[in-house]
């Protein structure tokens, strides 16, 4: 047939980094024939190559070999027979189960491949991110920004908490919003794409390949996982039964509390910590770790705790919680702080200790799924769990939980179970963002981690009174920590506290994932009183005193 492909899987040796992983993918898309090439990561030693007929697997290993790693071939195979998408009874060539983002990509990829889709959703469609996630948290975080600008708006000589604003009438509009959003980027969508067929109700396994629907069982060809996650809570005697509120019911609260105590301070409990403090509420944040953002640099969770404490939001480090009651219509949680037990007390209790898979009530056991010790589903490097007719994608696989990746993984497991073209589920170089006021984000590794991984580093500390852009801004508040590979220079992670970090981070990502080094940073153009020139000045620190430059660098 004219169009075939040839699919083939090699084994990959000799590499130790992902610039060799880069290397050996640049060799690959070289050979004349190959239309696509992925090495997932060095640490998979696999590559996944398509190409033309006429291309054999002597003549790309004879690439690897050129570029200097050796290729032993895994697997060949022609890529016409997935050119029929399998169909049965039901009809339906992909069944996903799940009505969110890793859903939404997963169902656009198929039918873009011609399959006939279903989508099952057993709540709202749309999902965590644009219903009680992402969407509507951000919009209020802004509002309560705005809200705290107005009354503060320099930051300075804090003394009480700004006055509760409207937040009925923000609610409403952020409410608002959420409809328009999930009317215009799912539903609409949806609709355009007629493969796409929308079921509402709950799904449950019955067998290997069947789904029971609405008293219906289906045999679709292939099946995606995409059923996210839920929130989860520690066992704190007394929690339950005193009763709590999560992220979720957080967003929609009727009014608000005079007082909140958040427990754990991962990027949830710091956004809405803030969120509330805002708007009025007096918070405080229990976090079990020793920094708020435990996950990041040290010099990252100090320098927050610093500034929510000129917000007045009351932080405890190392806080062991003992229980929780319910008295007189108040909340009283005891922990241990500072060597000693304490009370507190406040009108509301939110737990933010982080999300679980939900995939517990899917009978994921008579299709033969295994799931792993938090109930994530165990999917291989293309994202095929134990059952190899079934696809998993998004929260329901586990950290990290983020939309971006979500979608990304929802993209490949359609991909994959239609046309087994084996590509691999990569998260080199994957940045992530709290929206906290300064925003927190990061890419590659901590100055820990990579020393950990062996690497010889080097790494510094630019705070923000040397950024022009902070300084015009009048809010010096944050820092970036860069670091890098001392013996090539290589960007090995970067960690941005400011304003805007979110936007900061992106150029770092590039530069982690394409290899470039401190160097290269310097070398490279950055306008000047943009806080991405806060790079440039951070990786310039490696040889200069920045605080002895005029402006622009120079
Ligand atoms: C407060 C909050 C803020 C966040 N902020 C950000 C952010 O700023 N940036 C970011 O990248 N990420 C953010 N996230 C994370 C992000 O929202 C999630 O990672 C992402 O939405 C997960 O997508 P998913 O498709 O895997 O799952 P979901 O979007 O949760 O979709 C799963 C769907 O499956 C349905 N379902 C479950 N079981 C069944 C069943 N048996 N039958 C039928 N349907 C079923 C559920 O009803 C649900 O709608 C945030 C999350 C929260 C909670």
């Amino acid at each position: 047939m004219a169009n075939s492909k040839a699919y083939f899987a090699f084994r990959i040796e000799g590499m130790t980094c992902d610039g060799c992983a880069r290397h050996v993918t640049k060799a690959l898309e070289a050979v004349p024939g190959v239309e696509r090439a992925e090495v997932g990561s060095w640490k998979s030693g696999r590559a996944v190559v398509i190409s033309s007929p006429e291309v054999s697997s002597e003549t790309v290993m004879e690439a690897v070999r050129k570029a200097g790693y050796a290729a032993v071939l895994l697997e060949r195979r022609s890529l016409e027979a997935e050119k029929q998408i399998p169909s049965t009874g039901a009809g339906f060539d992909l069944m996903i189960i799940g009505g969110g983002s890793a859903a939404f990509a997963a169902a656009i990829k198929a039918a873009e491949l011609g399959a006939r889709v279903a989508i099952i959703e057993k709540g709202v469609i749309g999902g965590t991110c644009v219903n009680i996630g992402c969407v509507p948290s951000k919009t209020l975080i802004k509002a309560a920004e705005l809200c705290y600008q107005s009354a503060y708006p320099h930051f300075e000589g804090l003394t009480a908490c700004p006055p509760p604003s409207d937040w009925q009438r923000v609610v409403a509009q952020k409410d608002e919003l959420v409809a328009a959003l999930r009317q215009e980027k799912y539903v609409h969508v949806a609709g355009q794409y007629p493969n796409i067929t929308i079921f509402k109700g709950e799904a449950k396994f019955a067998g290997r390949r069947q789904v029971i629907l609405n008293g219906e069982t289906y045999s679709p060809g292939k099946i995606v996982i995409a059923t996210g996650s839920l929130p989860w809570a520690p066992p704190i005697p007394g929690l339950q039964e005193a009763g709590y509120i999560d992220s979720t019911q957080a967003l929609s609260l009727s009014e608000l509390p005079d007082s909140l105590i958040i427990i754990g301070a991962g990027s949830i409990g710091l956004e809405f910590a803030q969120l509330f403090a805002r708007f009025g509420v007096r918070v405080m944040v229990l976090e079990g770790q020793a920094h708020l953002a435990a996950a990041q640099e040290p010099e990252i969770g100090e320098a927050i705790t610093r500034y929510f404490e000129e917000e007045k939001i009351r932080v405890c480090l190392n806080a062991r919680i003992e229980g929780v009651a319910r008295q007189r219509g108040r909340y009283v949680v005891s922990a241990h702080i500072d060597g000693k037990v304490q009370e507190c007390e406040a009108a509301r209790v939110m737990v933010a200790t982080g999300r679980r898979p939900n995939t517990a009530h899917l009978g994921l056991e008579s299709a033969g799924i295994q799931t792993g010790l938090k109930g994530e589903i165990v999917v291989n490097e293309q994202l095929q769990t134990s059952n190899p007719d079934i696809y998993a994608a998004g929260d329901c696989i586990g950290e990290p939980m983020y939309v971006y990746v979500a979608a990304y993984a929802g993209g490949i497991a359609a991909e994959n179970a239609l046309r087994g073209v084996g590509r691999v589920y990569d998260l080199t170089a994957l940045p992530a963002v709290t929206f906290t006021d300064p925003q927190i984000a990061t890419v590659g590794f901590t100055e820990r981690q990579a020393r950990e991984r062996g690497f010889l580093v080097k790494s510094l500390r630019l705070d923000l009174s040397n950024v022009p852009r902070a300084v015009a801004s009048r809010d010096t508040r944050g820092l970036i920590k860069l670091v890098a590979a001392e013996d090539t220079g290589r960007l090995l992670g970067a960690h941005v506290l400011a304003a805007d970090a979110g936007e900061v981070i992106q150029e770092a990502t590039l530069a982690i994932r394409f290899g470039l080094t401190i160097e290269d940073l310097v070398n490279t153009f950055h306008p000047y009183l943009t806080m991405v020139e806060g790079l440039k000045l951070a990786a310039l620190t490696f040889a200069k005193d920045v605080t002895k430059l005029s402006c622009c660098a120079a």
